[in-house]
């Protein structure tokens, strides 16, 4: 593994704005990471961003945004749902070593590019779940096994919820990465949230350097067993969202 660019300032941005310190290692990590999602980039098209500064940025130091809500404890399983290109689940899964994480991606080419990161990367106790949400939700390993749900830029939090929900043990908390319309998706939710034993625990805000937008995390908990009908079957949610 070659490091082929450094990231002087997500250091320094990790450990001002999220009390994160980064080992030579993890930068090196960061750094293959970015130039391998460059590179495979021009044959297929896994992100609209491909700047490094920016990468270092909106998919690095946003990925590791979560961890403002996301407080696991050692052997807790976090699930990324609809990770495309790993985010956020393999920014943390790099500054968390010992996290277990499942990344669930319904594009092959996607799900491709995360194996080859984790296996470049050597991450252990990663599997890269090649599957819509819908049905990962009602397969046993997977229904109500994870401690932490985590997705970003995937779907409205309405249909989003019926994605993360099933996924997240009772007790067990989701977050949903948000843009500016947070707080209005997240009261939009409450309905569809109740029908699957959820609420919303908490919303916090993120700025993100050269970032004009307020970013937010929409934390919810899990409070009641989801009724085994959800999730529905692929494509209903985003036709028909609960609430
Ligand atoms: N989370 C990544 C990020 O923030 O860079 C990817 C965001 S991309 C806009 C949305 C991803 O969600 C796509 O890769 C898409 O294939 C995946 N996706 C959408 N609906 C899904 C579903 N029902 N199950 C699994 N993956 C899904």
């Amino acid at each position: 593994m070659t490091a082929t660019t450094d990231f002087p300032s997500l250091q320094d941005i990790a450990q001002t704005r999220l009390g994160t310190s980064l080992s030579r290692r993890q930068l090196d990590a960061f750094a293959w990471y970015a130039s391998e999602l460059a590179e495979w980039n021009e044959r297929f098209n896994l992100t609209a961003i491909t700047d490094p500064a920016e990468i270092e940025v909106k998919h690095f130091l946003d990925s590791l945004s979560c961890l403002l809500a996301l407080k696991p404890r050692p052997g807790d399983r976090v699930v990324d749902v609809g990770s495309g290109a790993g985010f956020p689940g393999l920014p943390l899964k790099i500054v968390m070593p010992w996290l277990q994480v499942t990344l669930v991606e319904a594009t092959g080419k996607k799900a491709d590019f995360c194996r080859h990161i984790v296996e470049g990367l050597a991450l252990e106790s990663v599997s890269v779940v090649h599957a819509r949400a819908e049905e990962v939700g009602q397969m046993a390993e997977h229904r109500q096994m994870y401690h932490w749900a985590v997705a970003r830029a995937v779907a409205h939090l309405q249909v989003l919820v019926e994605y993360l929900m099933p996924l997240v043990r009772l007790g067990g908390r989701a977050i949903a990465q948000k843009g500016e319309t947070g707080p209005v998706e997240a009261h939009a939710a409450e309905g569809a949230l109740r029908l699957l034993g959820g609420r919303v625990q908490q919303l916090i805000t993120v700025e993100l350097p050269r970032v004009p937008e307020t970013r937010y995390l929409v934390v919810m908990e899990k409070t009641a067993a989801t009724p085994s009908e959800y999730p529905r079957r692929a494509g209903v949610p985003t036709r028909k969202p609960l609430g």
